[in-house]
């Protein structure tokens, strides 16, 4: 297991950068993986890229803006990031995006600061959402580690040893332990669409979700919501994997049928800040009560970012026996916590989720119930108590879920 294995497996696997032709990448990197950006850039271009665009993020500098910078300018987002963006976009980028930041990143800053410029950035990049979210753009999310989010994950060790341990799970996490990592993802690809196959040709109109810790909550689906496994395809039909590691299925959820209450099952890293030991309480689609013994406050703001930001815009199935759940860690980081445990998300949904939702107008989403919002949120709902039972047209019941996982 090493870097260039790790590389190959986003560049040949993930976006599959060899069977594309001018193939543009945009890669988001932290400071810190600077030398795995510069693998990926490298790959990239042998595999035929023509061009290779990196941002890097420093978190240090971050943290000093959200500390210092005035209220106005925190409030002013410029638009040229909005214009650069649909530039390359029109162009056919493919983004690669690394996270692994410190999931403590914002620790002590007034989380109405950075409710602040998230709701800025938010507006001002709106009109570029729906290039990744309507998959029209391939993209991918990918982990990395850092020095501050390894320690987090492994408090007792040395940074260093913190560093190359949280190495080693992700890279088990995306299947580099095996033999043949590429051969391992499509086995792994081929379950996830088995299962999704399943769910699509029993046509559920809700899901009724239950367990220990007290979720007891009702799911509608909408008329035509399909179940999508790991891979995507975009505009142009290229397929690609948008996340690694990716354990779940998912679909949209009709936004205005959802009540009852859910228990989160793992702490929620809000832009820097730990939500932790949380529930949910809907009311026709409508999230109207929270709690958390940790940071209530930036979940209130959350569901309060916008008009919908309050209704679900996912619901994702995966089983308690993931790689990423047996390792038993909490990675802190949504990309590895929401792939080990069924999820939902607060916010818009995948216009892919239904039949045709790609060429259909936010009128005719909205009439589905399909949710849209600035945010998109995921948390994990999901542990080795979880039931959930479809139910069908005719009223029928069908066991999905049992002891929290695939009954099928
Ligand atoms: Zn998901
Ligand atoms: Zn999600």
């Amino acid at each position: 297991m090493n870097d260039k294995k790790y590389a190959q497996l986003i560049i040949k696997e993930a976006l599959a950068i060899q069977k594309r032709e001018n193939a543009i990448i945009w890669i988001k990197a932290n400071t810190e993986n600077l030398p795995f950006a510069r693998e990926l850039a490298r790959m990239a271009y042998e595999e035929g890229a023509v061009e290779v665009k990196v941002t890097i993020n420093d978190e240090e500098l971050s943290r000093l803006n959200m500390e210092f910078m005035s209220e106005e300018r925190l409030e002013h987002f410029g638009k040229y990031n909005l214009d650069e963006a649909m530039d390359y976009i029109e162009d056919g980028v493919s983004y690669i995006s690394i996270t692994g930041g410190n999931p403590d990143l914002f620790k002590g800053i007034d989380s109405k600061r950075i409710t602040l410029r998230q709701k800025a950035s938010g507006a001002v990049m709106k009109p570029s959402q729906k290039y990744t979210m309507n998959d029209i753009n391939s993209w991918t999310v990918i982990g990395y580690p850092t020095k501050a989010w390894a320690k987090i994950v492994f408090p007792k060790l040395s940074e260093e040893e913190a560093f190359e341990k949280l190495k080693e799970a992700i890279f088990k996490t995306v299947r580099l332990d095996h033999e043949d990592p590429v051969k391992a993802w499509e086995e792994h690809l081929d379950t996830l669409n088995k299962r999704g196959e399943v769910m699509n040709d029993m046509n559920l109109t809700s899901l009724r979700y239950k367990s220990d810790k007290g979720t007891d909550l009702t799911i509608g689906l909408p008329e035509g919501h399909i179940w999508v496994g790991a891979e995507s395809k975009d505009a142009k039909g290229y397929r690609f994997l948008p996340n690694l590691p990716t354990e779940e299925i998912f679909s949209a959820p009709d936004a205005r049928k959802v009540d009852g209450i859910v228990y989160a099952t793992k702490p929620l890293n809000l832009s820097g800040n730990l939500v932790e030991d949380f529930w949910i309480k809907f009311e026709g689609g409508r999230a109207v009560e929270v709690g958390a013994a940790k940071n209530e406050e930036l979940l209130r703001d959350l569901i309060a970012r916008d008009e919908n930001a309050c209704r679900l815009g996912e619901v994702a199935l995966v089983s308690v026996n993931s790689p990423i759940n047996s390792s038993g860690l909490i990675f802190y980081n949504t990309l590895f916590d929401e792939n080990a445990s069924c999820h939902l998300a607060l916010g818009a949904a995948y216009p892919t989720c239904v039949k045709g939702g790609e060429s259909m107008s936010e009128e005719e989403l909205a009439s589905l119930g399909i949710n849209d919002s600035q945010i998109h949120v995921d948390f994990m709902i999901g542990d080795e108590s979880l039931s959930i039972v479809g139910i069908d047209k005719d009223g029928s019941e069908h066991q999905i879920f049992k002891d929290g996982d695939f009954v099928f």
